[in-house]
């Protein structure tokens, strides 16, 4: 149904711009695309009268605004069965003893049914309204994620997830049935016929795929034009068991397969080398941040500055469930945190831990309206589905959140439309996300 939103809009057009719209409005069509956004409706109606006929009209209040949705660009569909669980070890060991196990139990359909139906009701009730989602070695069971999202209305990325070497045996395939089931799953994604879920070829990471596997991966991804997903320099002990059997830099391994690409998110990116932010930027490919799962799991922390300096594209994840939260909100707090906590490291002498070895006392840390960029049109443009979503801009498919800031508490006094944000930013959750709407059509109501 064409509805026009009249309130306040905020949106962002890129790392350092953001724009809103104070009694504003948004105007979308039936087909959920945006087809009118800006300040003044009555303007905008007189001079589109076909289109303004017959509007439902929905009036926001001064403690609510419209929003682009939540872009998840790193998340682990089914180690949402142990989030906020094993927390306790570093990514090797993490894997090896909670993850892998876990993950191996996915070749049971009926499991795999019930924590994705978790998995994708938890991230829309928290505002993802597109996620970029890696399964298991399954391909049946990673199926059904992608019919999952289909079903509930979420935009999402799908991949069947490769492994064939460095991999325990009751959890890894021969690079032979890797290729067949990557290119049968492509192909079973495909025939849902859905415009909303999309496969992406999804290496587990280098160190889990052999020098074939991976090159077998890269020509996939070229022959079917697919997007590629994975993990890169998460953390110090990995990197140099990765660049000991491929004998050259982290990046340099998937760029000798063809993995690069313009379509490449790559996760992570904690401790990459200035030649390989360098070849990210060459390649077109995009980090996703995941700061939650950094700290927990004691990787490091990213400086998304150095690498959205460098041209990087920089989007954010949640990474479930290294990370411990699924809500993208969540994150978007840790990467400020995290970049508060690398100002500190770069300004100041801080007793017990010393003086950093590269001072910058011209560092600055990353501000809320950037960071939501990061969380909306940033983490779209990583995905390479900015020309879809990420913000409002006309033509574009209508993927946005209701949110309401006096929800749990009503704020003091009235709020201009940035503190609106930052208010939501700093104090919210999933309870002040009131609506979510994915290609115009409603997913997530008002609790009655
Ligand atoms: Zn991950």
């Amino acid at each position: 149904m064409a509805t026009v939103f009249l309130g306040t809009v905020v949106h962002t057009k890129s790392f350092g711009e953001f724009e809103s719209f104070e009694k504003g409005f948004l105007v979308v069509d039936d087909a959920g695309k945006i087809i009118g956004v800006g300040q003044d409706y009555k303007a905008w109606a007189s001079s589109n009268p076909a289109q303004a006929k017959g509007l439902t009209e929905v009036q926001l209040s001064d403690y609510q605004f419209l929003m682009p949705g939540f872009v998840d660009c790193h998340i682990h569909a089914p180690q949402f069965a142990q989030l906020g669980l094993g927390l306790d070890m570093p990514l090797l060991d993490w894997l090896n003893t909670y993850t892998f196990p876990l993950e191996a139990k996915f070749s049971d359909q009926q499991y795999a049914l019930q924590v994705y139906q978790g998995v994708v009701e938890a991230t829309l009730r928290c505002g993802t309204t597109l996620a970029s989602y890696f399964a298991t070695n399954h391909m049946e069971s990673t199926l059904t994620l992608a019919r999952e999202a289909v079903r509930q209305g979420q935009r999402a990325l799908v991949g069947k997830v490769c492994s064939n070497c460095n991999s325990p045996d009751f959890y890894v395939e021969s690079a032979e049935e890797s290729v067949r089931a990557t290119v049968a799953f492509v192909d079973g994604v495909r025939k849902l016929g859905s415009p909303l879920v999309m496969p992406t070829i999804t290496p587990r990471f280098a160190l889990s795929c052999s020098k074939e596997l991976l090159k077998d991966l890269g020509d996939i991804a070229k022959r079917f034009d697919l997007h590629i997903q994975s993990h890169i320099s998460e953390n110090l002990a990995e990197i140099e068991v990765v660049k000991g059997i491929f004998k050259t830099s982290y990046a340099g391994a998937y760029d000798e397969a063809g993995l690069l690409t313009n379509k490449t998110v790559m996760a992570h990116g904690v401790h990459l080398e200035d030649d390989e932010v360098a070849l990210l930027k060459t390649r077109g490919c995009s980090v996703a941040h995941c700061p939650a799962s950094n700290t927990m799991l004691s990787s490091g922390l990213c400086d998304v500055q150095r690498l959205v300096s460098a041209g990087v594209n920089v989007g954010l994840g949640t990474d479930v469930s290294g990370g411990n939260s699924v809500s993208i909100l969540d994150v978007l707090l840790r990467a400020l945190d995290v970049s508060k906590h690398l100002d500190f490291f770069k300004k100041q002498n801080i007793r017990g831990t010393g003086v950093a070895e590269t001072q910058d006392p011209n560092y600055i840390p990353l501000k809320y309206k950037q960071a939501l960029y990061l969380a909306t049109l940033g983490g779209a443009q990583a995905l390479s589905l900015d020309q879809l979503t990420g913000n409002f801009v006309l033509g574009k498919e209508f993927d946005a959140l209701l949110v309401d800031v006096s929800v749990v508490e009503k704020p003091m006094r009235r709020l201009s439309v940035d503190e609106l944000v930052e208010k939501f930013i700093y104090t919210g959750s999933d309870r002040n996300i009131i609506e979510v709407f994915v290609a115009g059509k409603r997913i997530k109501q008002k609790y009655q």
